[in-house]
């Protein structure tokens, strides 16, 4: 029973577009001499109930058809990118014609009307209307596409390897496979139209979403022989064999259990309780008593499509996703009973996708016998489905109550509010942290839905001026009683970002938590509701007055340390860094700061290379051949026993230096530069900050390398020169454990130094 094994995807989804394609209009005038004498005007009451801008007689655009009607056409919304979301009389084209004839075919942009035979013809001195209807969800061919591409996507995974598989070198290939069938072949002129077509849609997928195309077939709806389907059914049978899932085994009981349920459908059975269901199972040849038995076909009954079936809302079992998605429409489109219930309130419902519990009610009883009966546990189901959810409340008295009496339809929601979601909120920029953005290379389209559903089951809705900050694109939530701390969640192209507005002082402990719940939140939905295997994304950040809807430019989190400046590509300007997600704090204190790293430099330097040259130094002029341990010595020793030695003295005799910078570059002799070491070190070592800015380190960084040059040639050390030795410092990688044991080898020593001063000043 190989059909059986038959991979299958299955996927609940709804779309409905608020908003249809608008026609593409050509006028023909039938006598090219007669155009300019036509006028055409675009009604300005159309404006307000769409997107439809106000046209110009000259946005008609010129279009030769000369081989089709012998004349010149003009044509309205060439490319098809008006929308509308009105019908009737008053929302549409209208033209007014002084020509004594004209010809008008409205069609897809896609389509090169034939005006003699696809043109309605409209007389001078009369009215006519022409009207279309779509009353079907009606999205462009090439977005319906995209949005199918982008779903298998989303349930894709990675190309189970068989051999056969691995030796075709298809092992970049994503499964489940998709066989793209080019139909109504004959409406092209010849093959090579229709293919072209085709592949001006696989053209414009998304370069992931693609990798699940194995082959593209075309096929004529009135002509083919049996040759074209014969093909394409060898090609199916070839693409199902390849794949895993390939005669896997399953139990002959569940098969008669099938026909079980394939019975009850047939005599109109949409939905059965769960005990009419071990009826059925005890009825069949091998039958199934086990509960547990049950519960596991019902689970791959319900992994691959057959029914809706959710073992913690067992009571019943939707054996027709069609009857569900039915029961889906009349709540995520209750709207249209909007004509037939107009006494009701539907103001609220259409503006913020909130229904309350009296127009569900009376939406339901205008639904059939079974809906109306099971429609506690429809609504459950849909509220698996996230397609509806209800929400938590802060109350007036300052408690989070979860609200019952109402729930909201995500995705009724049609306002966008990203632009100045921050402008309604009265929010100061100083009370804005950096914008958190989770950036996918592919963001599944309704990712952003379950992530506010999501929220909405841990945190209030955040209300402004009577306004819910519930939206389309973006979410505002109150985090704690006070409604003094929010967080914004906003989705932008490829992104979803998280922004926490804080108007007390800044609490990095909130903003983590938040992170941590949303991050939880996007990893669940990614990793187990979709089964994303093939998505990923990155947390990367933008400042603080980011707009929601610039999409590049995006920063690292070790990026940047607290308090440093960086180049903000969005405002084209410098700003200072402050860590909000103190989450990603630990990672990026691993990483010193430039001044930190000045620091450690500049010590290595001391400790490594010039406390060497001094030994080096010492040795040769000690004469005594007096071995000395050099561990045991650091400067501050081996100053006091050069100085011991009474050679070299300073140019300028000892003197009570603060800064290297005080010995003029002129004093060069052996005594100035161990002067210069030992000053050199003393501003390291009585050093509180551990730090050392750009351009004191650069000073400092000349002014030893000059003496280090002289020392080359006056030590002559053996193994690398001390030159040599500096700049390997200068370019070493840092870690914060060189830092810590930095800072703790050079406050050693501190007193020993004072003792120094005194005995020479003696
Ligand atoms: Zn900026």
């Amino acid at each position: 029973m190989n059909y059986y094994s038959y991979p299958s995807l299955s996927s609940t989804y709804l779309r409905f577009d608020q908003q249809l394609a608008f026609p593409v209009v050509t006028v023909c005038t039938k006598n090219p001499m007669d155009f300019n004498s036509v006028s055409l005007y675009f009604d300005q009451s159309f404006v307000g109930h769409s997107e439809i801008p106000v046209v110009e007689y000259t946005d008609f655009y010129f279009y030769e058809t000369a081989y089709m009607c012998g004349c010149a056409c003009r044509r309205f919304n060439v490319n098809g990118t008006f929308l509308t979301s009105q019908y009737g009389i008053s929302s549409g084209l209208f033209l007014e014609t002084t020509s004594t004839e004209l010809q008008i075919a409205i069609h897809d942009p896609q389509e090169d009307p034939n005006m003699a035979r696809d043109g309605r013809t409209v007389r001078n001195g009369t009215e006519t209307f022409i009207e279309i209807h779509r009353r079907e969800v009606s999205i462009r061919y090439l977005s319906t596409f995209n949005f199918w591409m982008d779903t298998i996507h989303c349930y894709g995974s990675i190309n189970d390897k068989t051999e056969a598989v691995l030796l075709e070198g298809a092992h970049n290939l994503l499964d489940p496979p998709v066989i793209a069938i080019g139909t109504h072949k004959d409406k092209f002129q010849d093959e090579e139209q229709c293919r072209k077509r085709l592949e001006s849609y696989t053209d414009k997928i998304f370069k992931d979403s693609k990798l699940h195309l194995r082959s593209i077939h075309l096929i004529s709806n009135t002509e083919d022989v049996e040759d074209a389907f014969e093909k394409l059914r060898n090609d199916i049978f070839a693409t199902a064999k390849s794949t895993a899932n390939w005669n896997r085994e399953y139990p002959v009981k569940f098969i008669q259990m099938e026909k079980a349920i394939n019975s009850e459908l047939t005599i109109g059975k949409q939905i059965i309780s769960f005990e009419r269901l071990k009826e059925l199972g005890e009825k069949i040849p091998l039958p199934i008593t086990d509960n547990k038995e049950l519960h596991l076909f019902l689970r791959y009954q319900h992994e691959i499509g057959n029914v809706i079936f959710f073992e913690d809302i067992p009571s019943y079992i939707i054996l027709d996703p069609q009857w569900l998605a039915n029961a889906f429409k009349c709540i995520v489109t209750a709207q249209q009973f909007q004509l037939e219930l107009p006494h009701l309130q539907w103001d609220n419902f259409k503006k913020t996708g909130k229904m309350d519990p009296k127009l569900l009610e009376e939406i339901f009883k205008k639904q059939s016998a079974d809906m109306r009966i099971h429609k506690e546990h429809i609504l459950e189901v849909i509220e698996k489905f996230d397609i509806i959810i209800y929400p938590l409340l802060l109350t007036e008295s300052g408690n989070v109550q979860r609200e019952h009496s109402f729930f909201y339809v995500p995705c009724m929601l049609q306002t966008l509010k990203i632009k100045d979601i921050d402008v309604l909120f009265n929010v100061p920029n100083a009370s804005k942290s950096t914008c958190l953005c989770f950036v996918f290379s592919f963001l599944p389209p309704y990712l952003i839905s379950n992530l506010i559903v999501s929220c909405l089951r841990e945190y209030p809705l955040a209300v402004v001026k009577g306004e819910i900050g519930l939206f389309k694109d973006c979410c505002v939530f109150n985090i704690g009683r006070t409604g003094c701390a929010k967080f914004v969640l906003a989705k932008s192209s490829h992104m979803i970002q998280l922004q926490v507005w804080q108007w007390d002082e800044v609490d990095t402990e909130v903003n983590q938590a938040v992170l941590k719940v949303v991050e939880r939140e996007i990893n669940r939905i990614v990793n187990t509701r979709y089964k994303l295997k093939t998505v990923s994304f990155e947390k990367k950040w933008k400042c603080e007055t980011t707009s929601f809807s610039f999409d590049t430019g995006f920063l690292e989190f070790d990026q940047v340390n607290d308090g440093e400046n960086y180049y903000c590509e969005e405002h084209a300007t410098v700003h200072k860094y402050k860590d909000y997600w103190s989450g990603e704090k630990s990672k990026a204190s691993r990483r010193l700061s430039s001044d930190q790293q000045n620091y450690v430099r500049m010590s290595m330097i001391v400790l490594e290379v010039l406390s060497g040259v001094l030994y080096d130094r010492l040795y040769i002029d000690t004469k005594t051949g007096e071995i000395l341990d050099r561990d045991k010595l650091d400067i501050t020793e081996m100053c006091k026993k050069y100085c011991a030695l009474k050679i070299n003295f300073p140019s300028k005799g000892f003197r009570k230096i603060e800064k290297v910078d005080e010995i003029s570059t002129n004093e060069d002799t052996i005594g100035d530069d161990i002067q210069r070491i030992r000053v050199i070190r003393n501003e390291m070592q009585h050093s509180s900050v551990f730090a050392l800015d750009d351009t004191r380190y650069q000073t400092l960084i000349t002014i030893v390398h000059d003496m280090l040059t002289r020392f080359d040639q006056r030590n002559n050390p053996a193994g690398e020169s001390y030159v040599k030795r500096l700049d390997e410092i200068r370019k070493m990688e840092l870690e914060t454990r060189s830092f810590e044991e930095i800072k703790e080898r050079m406050k050693a020593g501190n007193l020993s130094d004072i003792f120094f001063m005194f005995e020479v000043q003696e």
